[in-house]
C-alpha cells in the first residue's frame, strides 16, 4: 500500500510533516500554530480527521509550537518522551499524552512509527521512520551529525525528509556570531548540505524514490543551491526542497519489489534489541566496533542482511531552535 507524504512547513520557523495511508495518518512535529496546520492541510485536501497521533521529535519551539492546541482541539494523542515533555514545558492533557522510548515501534492502525535517538542539542531528541508493510518514510531533521542510527534508518527508506541546513561557506562567511556558528556546526546542531549529500551518496538505497531536503537555513542556505547540489548526484531519486514558507504538494510513495528487505533489520519487534545485536555482530566481524562508523555499519548491515534474508517486515527558558 502506498503512503502519502507532505511537509506542511520545514525550517527553524516551524516543522510539521504528514505521513498517511488511505485510512489514517500521523503528524511528525507540530511546530506551526494549529490554525496554520489546519489551513495548510485544507489547501492540500488532507483531513485532520484522518490524523490519529502526533509524534514529537524534541522540545525546540519550531517542533512543538502548535501541539497543545492541536491535541486538545482534535483530541489527538501526542507521543513524546518524558524528558522532552518536561523540557518543552508542555501542558498536554494527561489522557492524550503517550510516552515512547528510543528504538520502540508504535503502531497507529496500519502505520508503524519507529522512533530512534539522534544527536542534537536538545534533551532527548529522536527521529522517526513511518512505515507500512512495504513503504518506509524517514523524517530526519535536527541532527548534529549522521550517527549510526541515522545511517541505518536512512538506508532503508523509500522517501526521506532529510535535513540540509546550511552551506558551509555561507555559514563561515555570514554574519552570525562565532559561538552561534560553532553551535550550529559543532556536531550537536545541524548538518550542512555537504554532510547531508555525503549521507545520501553513500547510503541512499537504490529504491529511494524521493528525497525532501528539509530544515534549510534562511540565512545560510539557498533552496536552488541545495537542489542543484543533490540533483547532480540524484540518479533515480527525485529531489524536492521542503520550503520554510509553504507546504509541499502531497506525494504518493510506493514500495517496489527490490525494496522489501529492510537491509537487515527486519521485524519491528527485533529493533528493540538492535543496539546489542549490532554490537555483537560488529565484534564478530572482527572490527570490535573500532572502525569508523560508516565502515562498521556497512559490515553490520551486510551481515544482518544475510542473516535475515528470509524475514519480511511485517528550566524556565524556552528552548529555541538554531537557524
Ligand atoms: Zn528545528
Ligand atoms: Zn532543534
Amino acid at each position: 500500500m502506498s503512503l502519502f507524504v507532505a511537509s506542511l512547513n520545514s525550517g527553524s520557523n516551524g516543522n510539521s510533516y504528514y505521513v498517511g495511508n488511505d485510512k489514517e495518518a500521523v503528524l511528525i512535529d507540530a511546530g506551526l500554530s494549529c490554525r496554520e496546520i489546519e489551513k495548510r492541510m485544507r489547501r492540500l485536501n488532507l483531513s485532520l480527521e484522518k490524523v490519529k497521533a502526533v509524534f514529537i521529535s524534541h522540545e525546540h519551539d519550531d517542533h512543538i509550537r502548535g501541539v497543545e492546541v492541536l491535541s486538545s482541539r482534535y483530541q489527538l494523542p501526542v507521543y513524546i518522551t518524558p524528558t522532552t515533555l518536561k523540557h518543552g514545558k508542555l501542558s498536554l492533557e494527561n489522557t492524550l499524552t503517550r510516552a515512547f522510548k528510543g528504538h520502540e515501534t508504535i503502531s497507529i492502525g496500519d502505520l508503524h512509527v519507529r522512533c530512534f535517538p539522534k544527536t542534537h542539542d536538545a534533551a532527548d531528541p529522536h527521529s522517526f521512520v513511518v512505515h507500512s508493510n512495504t513503504v518506509r518514510i524517514g523524517v530526519i531533521t535536527d541532527i548534529g551529525f549522521a550517527c549510526e542510527n541515522v545511517i541505518r534508518h536512512f538506508a532503508a527508506c523509500h522517501a526521506a525528509f532529510l535535513e540540509a541546513n546550511y552551506d558551509e561557506e555561507m555559514l563561515q562567511k555570514g554574519s552570525y556570531p562565532w559561538p552561534l556558528k560553532n553551535r550550529i556546526r559543532g556536531g550537536q546542531g545541524h548538518i550542512s548540505n555537504r554532510q547531508a549529500l555525503e549521507l545520501f551518496v553513500q547510503y541512499r538505497p537504490a529504491f529511494m524514490s524521493h528525497l525532501f531536503l528539509s530544515h534549510l537555513s534562511k540565512d545560510n542556505n539557498r533552496p536552488e543551491l541545495a537542489q542543484a547540489l543533490f540533483e547532480a548526484k540524484s540518479e533515480n531519486t527525485r529531489i524536492i526542497v521542503a520550503s520554510r514558507y509553504e507546504e509541499t504538494e502531497v506525494y504518493m510513495i510506493s514500495g517496489n519489489p527490490q525494496s522489501e528487505s529492510w537491509g537487515g533489520w527486519d521485524a519491528p519487534v527485533a529493533v528493540v534489541h538492535q543496539a546489542a545485536g549490532l554490537a555483537s555482530i560488529a565484534a564478530a566481524a572482527g572490527n570490535g566496533g573500532s572502525q569508523p562508523v560508516a565502515a562498521g555499519v556497512m559490515k553490520q548491515r551486510k551481515a544482518l542482511s544475510q542473516r535475515g534474508k528470509k524475514q519480511r517486515p511485517p528550566s524556565n527558558v524556552i528552548q529555541i531552535s538554531l537557524f
